[in-house]
């Protein structure tokens, strides 16, 4: 699903097939989940393709790198041309793209001078996919800020998106909603959360959830279309509330949630502002907003 016999990689400074794309069973990634990583799209647009917001993933991986002691010796202009040319080898225009910094062999508990990067790319549809989510809130708490970096995307944070998901699948909703270890509402298990209450939007503030370039999409949207948007720490109470709610992140889109536990949102989807929202953001996809943007 992810590559085929044709499919083209990025692996420490070569382009190779990804079937013969090989690492190390000893390194320290595999073993300790220490590696950080992005999630990015390229859109097909009218001249080609856009990869949306390159810089912003690159940067944030970059910082990513560096809350985990991780060398990461390509530029952020580097890591984009790479990315453009991916997509052209590979024949695609809408693509996601994983971007992945690994680290060599170590066994200790210590960072390791040793790191390789790897960028695939493959075709996938909208994440959680069109219709309306079922999510759980989940008995997984989000990582506290005072054990991990919470605003790096590193690859050991996802087992708790994973157990939070398999929690939510298992008990039959589409994803899981985290709580921070206040209590407050924070974010889903790979999307940042918004909802809707009386024609206003409301999303929990950075602290305890990973700052989303697709949120901060979202905020600048609002501001373009005058729709108040307040960051703060968000109750469940007020998240049952709400007249809709909504995932934003790369993978996700904006994708709406029709339903948290056993409580039904009143507001329809169509009627709902994520609606014109996704509209925008769908036009917005195909163009960088950043002023050296790279339009094919
Ligand atoms: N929160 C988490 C935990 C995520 O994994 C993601 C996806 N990267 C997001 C939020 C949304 O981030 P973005 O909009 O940058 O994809």
């Amino acid at each position: 699903m992810y590559f085929n016999d044709q499919t083209i990689v990025f692996h420490d400074g070569e382009w190779k097939k990804a079937k013969d794309a090989t690492t190390g069973l000893y390194n320290q990634t595999m073993h300790y989940g220490n590696g950080v990583f992005e999630g990015i799209r390229a859109y097909k647009s009218t001249v080609g393709f856009n990869v949306f917001k390159a810089h912003e993933h690159y940067e944030r991986l970059h910082r990513s790198a560096q809350m985990m002691h991780i060398k990461l010796d390509y530029s952020v202009e580097e890591l984009v041309s790479i990315t453009y040319d991916l997509i052209e080898r590979n024949d695609f225009a809408d693509a996601y793209i994983r971007p992945l910094v690994y680290l060599g062999a170590n066994m200790s508990l210590q960072p390791v001078d040793e790191t390789h990067l790897f960028i695939c790319a493959w075709k996938w549809a909208k994440y959680l996919g069109d219709d309306p989510i079922k999510a759980k809130i989940s008995s997984y708490r989000r990582i506290h800020p005072a054990s991990q970096h919470v605003e790096a995307k590193v690859v050991g944070h996802y087992t708790n998106s994973i157990l939070a998901t398999t929690e939510a699948k298992r008990a039959g909703f589409n994803e899981a909603i985290l709580l921070d270890h206040n209590g407050f509402v924070s974010e889903g298990s790979g999307a940042n959360i918004f909802l809707e209450k009386d024609g206003e939007l409301f999303t929990p503030n950075r602290g305890n959830i990973l700052p989303g370039i697709t949120r901060a999409t979202v905020l600048d949207l609002c501001k373009e279309l005058g729709i108040r948007v307040t960051e703060k720490p968000i109750t469940q109470q007020q998240l049952m509330e709400a007249d809709a709610a909504f995932f934003a992140g790369t993978a996700v889109e904006i994708a709406s949630i029709s339903q948290v536990d056993d409580k039904i949102f009143p507001l329809a989807y169509e009627d709902s502002l994520a609606h014109g929202l996704y509209e925008m953001y769908r036009q917005k996809v195909l163009f960088n907003d950043l002023q050296n943007q790279t339009i094919i």
